[in-house]
């Protein structure tokens, strides 16, 4: 028999868990669909030790914290969750949607998409072998700080994501270099304003132009933009 709701709500990030909260307030049967494994969208999957600051009435918490409170949220109610699973099709029928994953599919009265950024893969780096170094020496998340303990880490970016990161890591790392190819960060200003605080050291305007594997690390070379000028190389350590 097919499956009924009267809400399906696609996407488990934080905006798609707490959908699902007020439909069991409203008492509605709903189902909520993640193509990850877990919930959380990118807080828990790409920053879940971050410490959030902005969230209103809760001055500072950890992003998996943050999560594991609204997933507590949510069990109140009986949501259907369907995790492992990505919603591939939706169409409009005589009295709602029919919603199709790769499981199967379900008929749904009403639909909420809390899809965040998609299904997020990372916007990789544009150098010849960045799949291969991806995982050892190259990262696009930081979902474990402790793995990058005593390293000398290379971040780049101008943004929030950048900016946090190089944050996040300074007290453990050994050494950050954060390179970003315009002067001018887009991060918000009071991040900027820390990160000129610390002892994070800020190369600007450069761009990574190749990493190669060498015997005791990485050797990264930076460009300085707009010109053939000045290539300097950055040694980094292995694990
Ligand atoms: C490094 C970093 C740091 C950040 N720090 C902060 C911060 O300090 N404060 C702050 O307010 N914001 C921060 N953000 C932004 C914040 O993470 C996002 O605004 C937030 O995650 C958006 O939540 P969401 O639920 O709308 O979407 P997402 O978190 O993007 O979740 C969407 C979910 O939908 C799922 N999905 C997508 N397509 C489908 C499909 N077809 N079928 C099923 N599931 C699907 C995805 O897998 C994902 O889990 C940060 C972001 C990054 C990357």
């Amino acid at each position: 028999m097919t499956e009924s709701y009267d809400l399906t709500i696609i996407g488990g990030g934080p905006a798609g868990i707490f959908a699902g909260f007020y439909a069991g307030m409203r008492e509605a049967n709903a189902q909520l669909i993640e193509s990850l494994p877990q919930l959380g969208g990118q807080v828990q999957a790409l920053y879940p030790e971050k410490h959030i600051l902005d969230i209103a009435g809760i001055p500072d918490i950890q992003a998996q914290d943050l999560i594991k409170q609204q997933v507590k949220q949510l069990a109140q109610f009986p949501i259907t969750q369907k995790l492992d699973q990505t919603v591939t099709d939706i169409q409009r029928t005589a009295d709602g949607f029919t919603v199709t994953t790769p499981a199967g599919t379900s008929e749904s009265k009403a639909i909420v998409i809390a899809v965040g950024n998609g299904s997020f893969s990372p916007r990789p780096l544009v150098i010849d072998n960045a799949a291969e170094l991806q995982g050892k020496h190259l990262f696009y998340a930081v979902t474990n700080v402790e793995r990058f303990r005593d390293k000398r880490v290379l971040i780049a970016g101008g943004g929030d994501s950048a900016l946090d990161q190089a944050l996040m890591l300074a007290p453990v790392a050994k050494s950050v270099q954060l390179v970003h190819r315009r002067d001018e960060f887009r991060a918000l200003e009071h991040t900027v304003a820390q990160v000129k605080a610390s002892d994070i050291e800020v190369t600007t305007p450069y761009m990574i132009k190749a990493a190669e594997p060498v015997a005791d690390g990485l050797a990264v070379t930076l460009k300085k933009m707009r010109t053939d000028e000045t290539i300097t190389t950055v040694w980094m350590i292995s694990w």
